[in-house]
């Protein structure tokens, strides 16, 4: 499992559909599209 860097969630970072980004030299998931574009707005603030 990964965490939700925005919301905390647990999600399972094995599913081929899972939402995720690369930040640096990490991959981070995300449970939906919203927290993804939060986290995109201000990388900065949940890393
Ligand atoms: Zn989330």
């Amino acid at each position: 499992m990964a965490t939700d860097p925005v919301c905390k969630m647990e999600v399972p970072e094995k599913e081929m559909d899972s939402i995720r980004t690369k930040y640096g030299t990490k991959i981070l998931f995300f449970c939906s599209d919203s927290c993804k574009k939060n986290f995109e707005k201000d990388p900065s603030k949940y890393t």
